[in-house]
């Protein structure tokens, strides 16, 4: 059986069902069916996070570089005050630019990192690919 669609109106429906539903309710995110997270303020994790990302972009580019270290096993040394000044003084626009390694291989250290376009990143990637065949 179909649940009904939980909206942002439909608050007091939430807080009187959530007996039924062993305390969680559903997100309050329209169109979210997830259950709601403990201290998630009615939002559910996924939900959670992404309006954590988006009120702190700094913190959620820091996070999202250290789980791509660890991801790669690579060394990892930033901090948030570096990563700042580090964006502010190379004009970072998240829209047009990525954070990118110089040296491949290399970890994500304090030296090891460059602001590039991102088809100057892709193109670095091919040559790096593809940089002995001469596809033309
Ligand atoms: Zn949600």
């Amino acid at each position: 059986m179909p649940r009904k669609r939980p909206t942002r109106m439909r608050g007091k429906q939430l807080k009187h069902t959530m007996n039924t539903r062993k305390r969680t309710g559903i997100c309050v995110t329209r169109y979210c069916r997830k259950p709601q997270c403990k201290r998630g303020g009615g939002y559910c994790s996924g939900c959670k996070m992404r309006v954590w990302r988006a009120c702190n972009p700094l913190k959620a580019r820091l996070a999202n570089l250290r789980k791509r270290a660890k991801a790669n096993g690579v060394p990892f040394d930033l901090d948030i005050e570096w990563l700042y000044t580090f964006l502010e003084a190379n004009a970072y626009d998240p829209k047009i630019h990525h954070i990118d390694r110089k040296i491949t291989w290399g970890g994500y250290t304090k030296g090891n990192l460059q602001v590039l376009p991102y088809s100057e990143n892709i193109a670095k990637g091919n040559r790096e690919r593809h940089g002995q065949a001469h596809m033309f």
